[in-house]
């Protein structure tokens, strides 16, 4: 049994989910003739109140077409330390837009209003970069799949509007908070400018990402698209798997949320194991006591079959998804039961 818990990413498309992408009506989606992608791009604007959305191939890219969006060459955007938009897409703030990132030290990903509003740069105050642009994520990826309190984010608005800055949600596990909060997804249409989901992680589709906004930035961002290279055609086969994930597979995540935790909860009592961090969705952050290296943990369960990542020194990452089942589950319990190691 082969068993990977390094990303939700890894997961391959069902039998069900490559029936029905084989059924879809299809057109040239860089002319706006492809149905089932103005289908999925009008379902998921609609999920989450918002006026447009438009397909991308990756959420990389729907970030930093948002970027490009409310920003212009020399500004800055405000930002946790463990953004994605800042550590994982390959330095495109900089190599895209021109924007630096002020990173702000948040609690596992998370930033408050109070910490913004003492970071906006003062705009007459010519020497700074601009500020004009707030991003955040929910869940947070490198913060251990944490959500937001919902009225954080109303309150980070308020500063905005009073600054003048755009408001971004990087929501590429959007789904796996609104199942964990209860959230109504259309409060988030109304707080944030633009919101970037993705399709290709908890949801499990092989690829796909929307950008949601206003019509006029959606406008705006077909072209920024096309710069980038992100116009596809016949592309909505693609589209179709994600308007199956969207329909068949958010219902299934609280499985992932509560294997998660119980992963947790067996990791906690474990001699070897220094600490385990809250599990709030799929993701699952712990650390080894400091004399087991865990490059050592990831080699013994690495020979029983199991693979998770490593997050640096001592700190390692599990996260659960649609192709980790109960079997599995319950074997990845009992061999992290049986580990011993000398500490
Ligand atoms: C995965 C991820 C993205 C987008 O990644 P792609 O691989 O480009 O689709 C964006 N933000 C966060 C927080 C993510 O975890």
């Amino acid at each position: 049994m082969e068993i990977n818990l390094v990303s939700d990413t890894v997961t391959k498309p069902t039998q069900e989910m490559l029936r029905f992408m084989f059924r879809a009506e299809v057109g040239d989606d860089v002319y706006k003739q492809d149905p089932t992608v103005i289908q999925l791009e009008a379902k998921v604007a609609e999920m989450f109140g918002m006026e447009a959305a438009l397909f991308f191939p990756s959420g990389t890219m729907a970030n930093q077409t948002a970027i490009k969006l409310h920003t212009q060459p020399g500004e800055q955007l405000i930002a946790d330390k463990y953004a994605h938009v800042y550590n994982y897409e390959g330095g495109g703030v900089s190599f895209n837009s021109g924007v630096s990132c002020c990173l702000l030290n948040g609690n596992r990903g998370m930033i408050t209003a109070k910490q913004v509003a003492g970071s906006i740069n003062d705009p007459e105050f010519y020497h700074s970069p601009l500020t004009s642009l707030v991003c955040v994520e929910n869940t947070t990826n490198k913060g251990g799949g944490a959500c937001y309190d919902f009225e954080e984010f109303k309150q980070i608005r308020q500063v905005c509007d009073t600054h003048n800055l755009k408001f971004h949600l990087d929501g590429a596990r959007i789904w796996n908070a609104l199942v964990a909060t209860n959230d109504n997804p259309k409060d988030y249409g109304k707080v944030f400018h633009t919101i970037s989901v993705c399709l290709s992680k908890g949801l499990g589709a092989p690829i796909g990402s929307l950008l949601l906004s206003d019509k006029a930035n959606i406008h705006s961002a077909l072209r920024i698209r096309k710069i980038l290279g992100g116009g596809m055609r016949q592309v909505g086969y693609l589209a179709a798997a994600g308007i199956y994930a969207l329909d068949n597979h958010i219902e299934r995540l609280p499985d992932d949320h509560r294997r998660a935790k119980e992963l947790g909860v067996v990791l906690k009592k474990l001699n070897w194991v220094y600490n385990v961090e809250p599990v709030e969705t799929n993701i699952l952050i712990f650390s080894v006591q400091p004399n087991l290296n865990e490059a050592v943990l990831m080699e013994k369960l690495r020979q029983k079959g199991i693979s998770i990542s490593s997050m640096g020194p001592g700190k390692l990452r599990i996260v659960t998804h649609l192709d980790y089942r109960e079997v599995m589950h319950t074997y990845v319990m009992e061999t992290l039961e049986k580990m011993v190691f000398n500490v």
